[in-house]
Formats: structure tokens, C-alpha cells, sequence
């Protein structure tokens, strides 16, 4: 069973009462952005209604609270994630800014000619695109830890490419095409023991199963409020505080000085030095609000309904005719990636539209994934806390709708 009581956690979550094209709603794109409970958009409301104000600025009352608001709101990441301490939570736009923060702090400072950056073959565009970047302007190489046929990370080729040269490894916790779940402390254990430094991509997993940064021990780790069910504009670096402290800045600007003179600036202390300008602070407190109501259900329970239907899911998929999985690893997620044969994704997707049935087709921003597979695109359904059965037998039933008419 799911471990909570799913038919409350869906009734939390106003979006999913409405019927599309005559038919209830089936939201199954919860990968690429996740819905959100009533509580988060009261909080969002109330902020706004009753506390909004510039932070980390103001003498008056409103600041006042909304300064405390938004640094409540890094207290409860720092817990939502186990870090050490509340400094090491940097606000940021989502995944995205997180990875490029690192990429242009570590990596221009670290990575230089003939280095190497090590990252696999299942990442999203944004922890490949960046470290394209950091290694052209740097003269160094970027080289990939390669996926097996059921798109498992191959971790028997992983010594070999942790050198002397390599200068971080960037790798995804969970694959948003696949689902695959990689061993991350296994994989810390082999970077540090070669002084390594390693971010994880934690965009997919924060919403899966529960994330402990000092258990994994990972320098850096960066996920997205919104698919965390909270607000878009708002996500989250991690950083170990003595790399923090040891990078220098990012962006430029308000919020992240000490002290400016036209001749030089006194940087801000960690973790202000990262965030320049006037932050999101209704995402932030959104975000809060998304976390605290994630720990009400539990993220243990919250794995254990992802679990369930994504063994009900898988079943369930392989009585389609013609549907191949894509993404079959041993340890993975609510993810089902497929095929049907015959059938463009494209064509499929829009079928189920016409169900009221949400999936999203295409390469998901992972080509060179694709590529391994040797597919341009998939249909990927993703599972949340908020679907059921019925959802999986709603997709069974569109799929076989989708056959028929290409019969
Ligand atoms: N990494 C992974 C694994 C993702 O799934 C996503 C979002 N699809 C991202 C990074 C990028 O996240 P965002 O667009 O929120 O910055």
C-alpha cells in the first residue's frame, strides 16, 4: 500500500478536481513539474497579503518579517536535507542557476587546461551544457560515465575515469528520462578517495525519497522548489561551508557586499556572497511551505507509494501490446519511459490528451540518453504522491485507445 492515506493527499491538491476535454484529470507529468497543495499556495497568499517586503534591508516591521520569513524558509531546507548547517542552503531559480552557480565559481576558478570534468551519460542538458562550457573556456575535457542497457549506471567503468585530471564529478541522483537511481555515496567514496569534489543533480529525487547531504556527503547538491510541489522561480545549491567559503563570488550586485568603493568591494559572507539582488521570497516561503507539508505525509511513506505504483505501473505498462520500457534499472523511480510500436511519442501524447490524460513526449532533455537508446523521443509518464491506480489503469486504457487507432 502507499502508506498514507492517498485519497486526502489528492484531495490537498486543488488542481487535480477539475475535468479537461469531459474527462477527470490524469496528471502523470509530475517530472517535469509538479502540482501544488493548498497549503503552499495559502502560504504564498499570506506572505503576500500580510508580510511582503524587501529583505535583509529594512528597519520597519515588514522587512522585519519578511526577512524572517525567508531565512525560516532556508532553516527548513537545511532540515529537509540534513545539512550541517543553515549557511550551506543558497536560494536559488531551481536546478538550472544551481549547477551554473557551481560551474562558474568551482570551475573557473579549478578546472583548467587539459582537466577533466566527469558527469554520465543519463544527465538533463543542465549538468552537460555547463560543464561543456566550463571546459571550453578552460581547455579541458569532459568525459562520461556510460549507462548500460537497462539504463543503469555502469559503475564497473567509474575508476578508470576518476584520473589525476579530473576536477569534479557532476552526476544526476535520479535520471528524469529513466527513473534510474544512482549510488551516490558509492560514488562519493570513489571521488574523495582521489580528493574529488562532486555535485549531484537532485532535481528528481528530492521528490521521491528522503535526502540526507551529510549521509551522501556530497560537496554540492541542487535541486527545484517546483517540482518539490512548491513555486516555480525558487530552488536550492547545497554547499559544504568550507567550499562555499573557498569559491569566489557569482553574480554581482546588492545583497552579496560588505562594503563597495569604486576602487573595490568586501564580498558578503556565505551565503549571502550568492545572492545578489533582491531574492524570491514568496518562492521561498512557497518552498518552505511545499517541504513542511511533505514532511507532514513523511518522505518515507512518500517512497513507499512511489514503490508501489510504480510496481503496479510497470505491470500494468507490459500488458500493452507493442509498448517496450525503456529504463528497467534495478533501483529506480516513478518513471516510465517508453515506446509503442509504430506509434510516433508525439502522436501517442496527443491521443491521451484527448483522454485528459497528461504525459510528456519528446527527448526530455537528455539527446545523448536518447541517443544510447537509439530513440529520437519517449512517452514518459511520472508518478507523484498524489496518483493512484486509477491513474495507471487511465493511462492502460488511453494506450490501448492510441493502438486502436492506429490499427
Ligand atoms: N536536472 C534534472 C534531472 C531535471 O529533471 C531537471 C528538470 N527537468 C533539471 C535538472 C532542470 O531543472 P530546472 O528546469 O527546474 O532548472
Amino acid at each position: 500500500g502507499p502508506g498514507f492515506d492517498l485519497a486526502r493527499v489528492r484531495a490537498d491538491f486543488p488542481i487535480l478536481r477539475q475535468e479537461v476535454r469531459g474527462r477527470p484529470l490524469v496528471y502523470l507529468d509530475s517530472a517535469a513539474t509538479g502540482q501544488k497543495p493548498q497549503a503552499v499556495l495559502d502560504a504564498i497568499t499570506r506572505y503576500y497579503t500580510h508580510d511582503n517586503a524587501n529583505v535583509h534591508r529594512g528597519v520597519h516591521i515588514l522587512s522585519e518579517r519578511a526577512t524572517q520569513a525567508f531565512e525560516d524558509a532556508r532553516e527548513t531546507v537545511r532540515r529537509f536535507i540534513h545539512a550541517k548547517d543553515v549557511r550551506e542552503v543558497i536560494f536559488v531559480r531551481g536546478t538550472t542557476e544551481a549547477i551554473n552557480l557551481v560551474a562558474a565559481t568551482y570551475g573557473r576558478k579549478h578546472v583548467g587546461p587539459g582537466d577533466e570534468v566527469l558527469i554520465s551519460a543519463m544527465e538533463h542538458h543542465s549538468n552537460i551544457v555547463p560543464w561543456q562550457m566550463v571546459c571550453d573556456a578552460a581547455g579541458a575535457k569532459l568525459r562520461v560515465i556510460p549507462v548500460d542497457e537497462s539504463g543503469a549506471l555502469r559503475m564497473d567503468t567509474v575508476d578508470a575515469l576518476l584520473t589525476e585530471k579530473t576536477r569534479l564529478l557532476a552526476i544526476t541522483h535520479v535520471s528524469n528520462a529513466l527513473g534510474s537511481v544512482n549510488p551516490i555515496k558509492e560514488l562519493v567514496a570513489k571521488a574523495h578517495a582521489r580528493n574529488i569534489p562532486v555535485l549531484v543533480d537532485g532535481a528528481q529525487s528530492v521528490t521521491h525519497f528522503p535526502v540526507d547531504v551529510q549521509d551522501l556527503g556530497c560537496d554540492f547538491y541542487a535541486f527545484s522548489g517546483h517540482k518539490l510541489f512548491g513555486p516555480t522561480g525558487i530552488g536550492v545549491l547545497y554547499g559544504k561551508l568550507a567550499m562555499l567559503e573557498s569559491l569566489p563570488p557569482y553574480q554581482g550586485g546588492g545583497d552579496m557586499i560588505l562594503s563597495v568603493t569604486m576602487e573595490k568591494t568586501v564580498y558578503n559572507r556565505v551565503p549571502h556572497r550568492f545572492e545578489a539582488g533582491t531574492p524570491d521570497m514568496a518562492g521561498a516561503v512557497g518552498l518552505a511551505a511545499a517541504i513542511r507539508y511533505l514532511e507532514s505525509v513523511g518522505m518515507q511513506n512518500v517512497s513507499q507509494h512511489d514503490q508501489w505504483l510504480l510496481a503496479y505501473a510497470t505491470q500494468a505498462l507490459q500488458s500493452v501490446p507493442g509498448l517496450k520500457l525503456i529504463g528497467t534499472a534495478p533501483h529506480k523511480t516513478g518513471v516510465l519511459s517508453f515506446t509503442l510500436e509504430d506509434v510516433h511519442p508525439h502522436d501517442v501524447g496527443t491521443i491521451l490528451d484527448q483522454e485528459g490524460i497528461c504525459i510528456r513526449t519528446g527527448h526530455h532533455c537528455a539527446q545523448p540518453l536518447m541517443q544510447r537508446f537509439g530513440v529520437a523521443a519517449t512517452a514518459r509518464a511520472s508518478l507523484a504522491l498524489y496518483n493512484t491506480p486509477e491513474d495507471v489503469d487511465a493511462l492502460v486504457k488511453g494506450l490501448n485507445k492510441v493502438r486502436e487507432v492506429f490499427a
